[in-house]
């Protein structure tokens, strides 16, 4: 038996459109691993949502001339049309202004504080001098009192990767508007994160195959961790159900801890849409497996924070306890991190006018190429610049040139000569060869996707479709119009390879895939898209919203080499991958910015 996987896929923020360095981050890889695990046998629970709480959604809200709700409902639906554009198979993707996700995320928060994992503290909080307004950690800026880095945030310094209090940052000053901030006394809830640290540790210890990047970052800030705040002054949150606290306007559940409580949320979600309110647990107990999938800026929250939290819930940490309404949950299994999508060397931004947007991106080229180059060019492992020009490249060599003429030129030939799958002969030594390694491939592709080494997953694959085409080219089947029995015998093994590596690409190229099922006469839904659903919600039927869902279970793609069946008909193909015009290379297209 297959062990049942979790997806759990980084929650984007909804104050604006996403770009290409966020889906290079969470979505890509999280799409073609689970897609992958579907195919391999796997159930597979894929949830995120849209994380819409915290002041950046108040202060964008503002900047739009919009209620922070507007603003949540905007984003929501952008982004949810953006990953439904490039073909993520979310189970459910949600937000987290749902009845459920406030529920869910209140229920964890009284298994902590029955456990004693919670406790309250009067700390210095910083306000704007000029409007009186809380200003939040991470609209503070100053020099990291750690490493001396300029750049340091209120709550992290990006350089050295500790979390900060801003009390502690020199020289502290707002991002909004400069002014220093003033410090006065305000009551929070703190996560006792010292008391996680000793079974933090074991359960690292006892991770094998991270990137080792994710896990010596995650070892390096277990010696210092700290209480974290859980509450923050701000009216736009997930109230605290607490005597005292329920009602106040001005304290609620800070950002981070209601959003990362999202995958459990967007779990119960779906379970209670589908008509069994328990099903999620079978995604969070053993025997299953929790992959969580990320840009490097979130590490922390996924192999310490969150963790935390579900050890805390289960009773595990220093102060032991009991399990909360849960139960007992697992830990992740791994947390898949990618480093960043660079432009010219930075990181992508808005406010630099550095940025390419999913959208765009997807008008133009669709989500194919999109979703290939990220997975064999992206920042699997270290930060990777995007050129057009290396775009440009890939999409008209390896996609246009080695795999769609693959496809374009086995099927034309059989049509033309045969009209269907030709029947094969005797196979020479030549043909077994190219049938074995397309065979074998699976294997070799398969593990790698399951360890979510996508390059050389996805190197491996076109591996096969450049064996392909020199066989083609050594056996040169239009030159065997004297020998029918010969010429058929090789477009057959070419079809049985081109079938094959059909599958390999189908986690890459999932659009595709499906043409290319029915270019060789196959029907139904080989792999399947998601779509957008306008829900009510289960709490409050006054509100709807549209979430991502899907019907995967059923997709006829399994990882593995079915032989095509001879004398199914084959119509004229048409192209599958249109060529780009080399001087996009140098320019990219006038809607995006010059990448130098
Ligand atoms: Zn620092």
């Amino acid at each position: 038996m297959s062990a049942p996987v979790l997806t759990a896929v980084a929650w984007p923020y909804a104050n604006g459109p996403r770009h290409i360095g966020h889906v290079s981050g969470f979505g890509v890889p999280s799409d073609v691993f689970s897609r992958y695990m579907r195919m391999s046998g796997h159930r597979v629970l894929m949830v995120s949502g849209t994380d819409e709480h915290g002041t950046p959604i108040s202060v964008q809200a503002d900047k739009e001339g919009l209620t922070t709700r507007q603003l949540a409902d905007k984003y929501n639906r952008v982004i949810a049309e953006d990953l439904q554009g490039l073909g993520l198979s979310y189970d459910l993707f949600t937000r987290t202004t749902t009845g459920n996700h406030y529920q869910v995320v209140q229920e964890l928060f009284l298994a902590l504080h029955r456990n004693g994992y919670v406790q309250a503290k009067t700390q210095m909080g910083a306000i704007s001098p000029s409007t009186g307004r809380t200003l939040p950690d991470r609209y503070i800026e100053g020099t990291c009192p750690i490493c001396g880095y300029d750049g340091a945030r209120g709550d992290q310094c990006d350089n050295c990767g500790n979390q900060l209090d801003p009390i502690d940052l020199k020289n502290p000053r707002s991002k909004i508007n400069g002014e220093v901030p003033k410090f006065v006394e305000t009551e929070h809830l703190f996560l006792d994160l010292p008391s996680f640290a000793g079974a933090l540790g074991s359960w690292l210890s006892t991770r094998t195959g991270w990137r080792p990047n994710v896990l010596k970052f995650s070892e390096n800030l277990l010696g210092d961790m700290r209480p974290r705040a859980i509450t923050r002054d701000i009216d736009w949150g997930v109230p605290v159900p607490l005597d005292g606290w329920r009602d106040a306007p001005m304290k609620k559940f800070y950002v981070w801890f209601d959003a990362v409580i999202g995958y459990l949320s967007a779990s119960v979600e779906w379970a209670r849409r589908t008509g069994d309110a328990d099903a999620w647990k079978e995604f969070w107990t053993d025997p299953a497996q929790g992959y969580y999938f990320m840009g490097k800026d979130n590490i922390v929250f996924h192999s310490l924070i969150w963790p935390s939290l579900l050890l805390g819930q289960n009773g595990e940490g220093d102060k032991g306890g009991q399990p909360g309404a849960f139960g007992k949950l697992n830990l992740p299994t791994e947390v898949v991190s990618s480093e960043f999508l660079t432009m010219s060397g930075s990181k992508f931004s808005t406010s630099r006018g550095t940025v390419i947007y999913v959208r765009d991106f997807l008008k133009e080229f669709g989500p194919d190429t999109l979703r290939y180059f990220i997975s064999v060019a992206g920042p699997e492992n270290q930060d990777t610049d995007f050129t057009w020009d290396e775009f440009v490249r890939r999409s008209n060599f390896e996609l246009a040139n080695e795999w769609g003429n693959l496809v374009n030129r086995s099927i034309s030939m059989a049509h033309k000569n045969v009209g269907a799958i030709p029947t094969p002969t005797a196979p020479t030594a030549a043909d077994a060869e190219l049938k074995a390694l397309a065979r074998k491939a699976f294997d070799t592709v398969g593990d790698n996707l399951r360890r979510s080494r996508f390059k050389a997953a996805a190197t491996e694959a076109m591996r096969v479709v450049g064996a392909a085409n020199k066989y083609l080219s050594d056996e040169e089947p239009w030159k065997r119009k004297d020998d029918p029995e010969r010429r058929d015998t090789i477009l057959h093994t070419a079809l049985q390879v081109v079938s094959d590596a059909n599958t390999l690409l189908t986690p890459f190229l999932p659009h595709s895939a499906q043409k290319i099922h029915e270019a060789l006469g196959g029907k139904g839904v080989w792999s399947s898209q998601p779509e957008i659903r306008e829900v009510t919600d289960l709490d409050d039927p006054s509100l709807q919203y549209p979430v991502l869902t899907g019907d995967y279970a059923s997709d006829q793609a399994k990882w593995e080499s079915v032989d095509i069946e001879v004398g199914r008909p084959l119509d004229k193909p048409s192209p599958l991958f249109a060529k780009l015009d080399a001087e996009l290379g140098e320019t990219g297209p006038d809607w995006a910015p010059i990448v130098k």
